[in-house]
């Protein structure tokens, strides 16, 4: 992310990530033998749904660390968008450098693009092997993230979503857009569900499904994740008013 003294804030930031996330919550497990989701769906309290016209926009900003090739990643951003889409929730995919000397080369990243802007770091074997994740985890997220957070990070690990895929034949930009919409699904409140995009455990039929298809989110989480956008925005304008309010 920064130089390698950032670097190394960074694997400790994961590291308390994923800690705090919980593994049984956060991450994608998709052993061959598995059919099963292992984390039944809690209704999250009952918030307040925005207009059915309402299509608020998600900004992921994008550390490609494990230099994951630009057209496969492209794809895979394609794959999460149209899941996202679904669900009427407008995603947009932002490059950022993943040093402090590759900044000029990243004008568009800036810092902070509010609360519903969030990051994904693609790791390389090398990070994920310093932090704590099951040999079967694809990824993982905050869940959810705190509503006045700004830059929730996702963590995707590539490698293993290669591994995946190849086991089952399909094209590993095809998982990675399935894992990417599951990692945003968490970050916005989303538990594991018995099917669909946040099913806990992707069987190999899932799987299959992905190669030339979608997996999608319930009509309830579609619901829910928009929600959690309005609210997420709301707070943020309301912070906004106060700071406003005070520099006067
Ligand atoms: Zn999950």
């Amino acid at each position: 992310m920064k130089s390698q003294s950032g670097m190394g804030e960074l694997i400790v930031r994961l590291l308390l990530v994923v800690g705090a996330a919980g593994l049984g919550t956060s991450a994608i497990a998709a052993a061959p033998q598995q059919t099963g989701s292992s984390t039944s769906s809690t209704p999250l309290p009952a918030a307040k749904l925005p207009p059915q016209d309402w299509h608020p926009q998600i900004i992921v900003r994008v550390h490609n660390y494990a230099h994951v090739d630009t057209e496969l990643l492209l794809g895979a951003e394609a794959v999460a968008t149209s899941i996202l889409r679904e669900a009427k929730v407008e995603a947009r995919w932002v490059y950022c450098p993943l040093s402090q000397e590759d900044d000029e080369r990243y004008p568009r990243c800036p810092a902070d693009w509010g609360t519903n802007a969030f990051v994904l770091n693609i790791l390389t074997p090398e990070m994920v092997g310093r932090i704590q994740t099951r040999v079967e985890n694809l990824g993982s997220a905050p869940a959810p993230c705190d509503e006045d957070a700004t830059s929730c990070p996702i963590n995707v690990f590539y490698f293993r979503v290669v591994q995946r895929a190849d086991q089952v034949g399909i094209h590993p930009g095809r998982l990675l857009g399935h894992v990417l919409a599951h990692e945003v699904g968490h970050l916005l409140g989303e538990n594991h569900s018995p099917k669909g995009i946040m099913r806990g455990t992707w069987g190999r039929d899932d799987l299959k499904l992905m190669g030339f298809s979608i997996l999608e989110f319930s009509t309830d989480q579609a619901a829910q994740l928009r929600a959690t956008l309005l609210r997420r925005a709301a707070r943020q304008e309301a912070s906004r008013n106060v700071k406003l309010s005070a520099d006067r």
